[in-house]
């Protein structure tokens, strides 16, 4: 990360899939990328966890969490995370299509917007083990804005199948 002023650090969260390929391979090398973006440090990682696809089939999933501090807008880091996803050679046949890379924006500071291309907080992480878990794991007291403590929603996904590899 080259210098930069703290007053505009920014804590953001980002969710980590795959399911093609060498999947723990990629979701690691995806949380060394991140890291390498502009103005963007990692700051945390969680585990890596194997999970079953939900909504779709393939093979079952390898999730992490990264937290990062970066100095980008979150458009601007979603950019930067989605050309992750193309360096790593995503494609996108169908919606929920294995795939090689998924970067997910789920957390932006406190910040609360929707737009045509970025909803944040990302709208279906309280639904998710593959994001509650690992993120639960780095950051037991995280507050999700509009919604309130992530561990209050553990509880209700307790059916999908997740296990720290
Ligand atoms: P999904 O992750 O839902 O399976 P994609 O990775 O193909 O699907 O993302 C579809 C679109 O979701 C992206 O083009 C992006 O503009 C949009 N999007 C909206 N909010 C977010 C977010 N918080 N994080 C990542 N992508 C988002
Ligand atoms: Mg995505």
């Amino acid at each position: 990360m080259t210098a930069m002023s703290s007053a505009e650090l920014v804590t953001a969260y980002i969710g980590i899939g795959a399911n093609l390929g060498d999947a723990s391979a990629q979701v690691q090398r995806a949380i060394l990328q991140l890291g390498k973006l502009p103005d963007t440090s990692l700051d945390a990682q969680s585990s890596l966890f194997c999970t079953a696809p939900l909504d779709a089939g393939g093979d079952d999933y390898i999730n992490a969490v990264a937290r990062v501090k970066t100095c980008l807008s979150a458009h601007a880091l979603l950019q930067g995370m989605q050309q992750i996803e193309q360096d790593f050679g995503r494609e996108r046949p169908y919606p929920n299509a294995p795939r090689t890379l998924d970067l997910d924006l789920l957390l932006y500071g406190q910040s609360t917007f929707a737009d045509a291309v970025l909803t944040v907080p990302h709208p279906r992480m309280t639904q998710r083990a593959f994001v509650l878990i690992p993120l639960l794991q780095i950051d037991p007291f995280i507050v999700i804005p509009n919604h309130g403590p992530a561990h209050q929603f553990a509880p209700l996904v307790v059916d999908q199948v997740i296990h720290k590899i």
